[in-house]
């Protein structure tokens, strides 16, 4: 039972300007209600025009935090008094603690899906070479933070990121390699059956696999193998054309739900400062 909304409540909200369908009101209240807390999280679609006014008045009314989603993960840094280091190399922010009348801006999404990957499937992401396909907006989330965490490892693998656009892989690995580790090979979707040989693990960082593009796959899925971990960041369908050949070949394989769920608990701690009920987020989310 959702308790009722007093003077106290603390509220938190997704801004967007469609996000009718977002999950992640069920997500973050099925975990108020877990912890018992007097707190409630809803979604707002905000007018282009009106974004700036809204998020200035926010941190003066009762809110302990937001996700920010499209179109505002670059704008919103403007508005912010601290932003969270890695965020400022990814250069978006989707989530935002506000204490005190203040506001401090992280990007979960690069964070969410490694530490999936760590978590769910056991990966090493220091030592283990990636090939990444697509260089987008939630691909420079996670290269950030691959990066990030070969910085200093004793044998970091490298991170070959191909995009059907080669010169934004390139911008974006000779950002990384200067600016957090210098592990990162921009390579051409033809260059993939070269590089895929020497990866530990697969990661599909494009819209190619959900509608329209549904049954479609990034790569020649001949090239697949079954030592490959595959990673997909879709979740809908839950099983991409990448992932059903993984499955099938016996790969260790994730989808985005993987992503969703952890960027989730990693917002409820930010906004909260406990630890996130993890199987209540999952099953207000998947049902299971
Ligand atoms: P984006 O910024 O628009 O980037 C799209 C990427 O896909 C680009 O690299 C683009 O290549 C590539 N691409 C698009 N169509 C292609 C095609 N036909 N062939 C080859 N490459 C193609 O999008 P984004 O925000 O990064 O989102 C990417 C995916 O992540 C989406 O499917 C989204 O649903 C998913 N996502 C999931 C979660 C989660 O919680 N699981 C969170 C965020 C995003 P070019 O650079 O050449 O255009």
């Amino acid at each position: 039972m959702i308790r009722d909304i007093g003077v106290n409540t603390g509220l938190a909200a997704i801004i967007g300007t469609d996000i009718g369908h977002s999950k992640s009101p069920a997500m973050m209240n099925a975990a108020f209600q877990k912890l018992d807390m007097d707190a409630y999280y809803y979604a707002m679609n905000i007018k282009e025009e009106d974004f700036g006014t809204v998020l200035r008045a926010l941190p003066k009314m009762n809110f302990i935090g937001l996700t920010i989603t499209i179109p505002y993960k670059i704008e919103v840094m403007q508005y912010l008094d601290e932003i969270d280091p890695l965020a400022e190399i990814i250069g978006a922010v989707n989530t935002i603690r506000i204490r005190d009348g203040r506001m401090k801006g992280f990007n979960t999404d690069g964070e969410g899906f490694v530490r999936g990957l760590e978590k769910d499937l056991g990966v090493d992401t220091a030592e283990s070479t990636f090939l990444v396909i697509g260089a987008g907006g939630v691909s420079r989330a996670i290269m950030t933070v691959l990066a990030s965490r070969k910085a200093g490892a004793a044998n970091p693998g490298r991170i070959y990121l191909a995009n059907r656009t080669v010169e934004k892989a390139r911008a974006l690995c000779d950002k990384l390699n200067a600016q957090v580790c210098s592990c990162c090979v921009p390579i051409g979707l033809d260059d993939i059956p070269e590089y895929i040989r020497e990866a530990d693990v697969l990661v599909n960082a494009t819209n190619v696999g959900m509608p329209p593009m549904e049954g479609r796959a990034p790569l020649d899925l001949s090239l697949l193998r079954s030592d490959l971990v595959v990673a997909d960041v879709i979740y809908n369908p839950e099983k991409t054309a990448l992932l059903q050949e993984a499955e099938r070949l016996g790969c260790r394989w994730v989808n985005g739900k993987s992503l969703l769920i952890h960027q989730g608990c990693m917002a409820f701690g930010i906004f909260t400062d406990r630890e996130a009920p993890a199987e209540d987020m999952r099953k207000a989310v998947f049902g299971h």
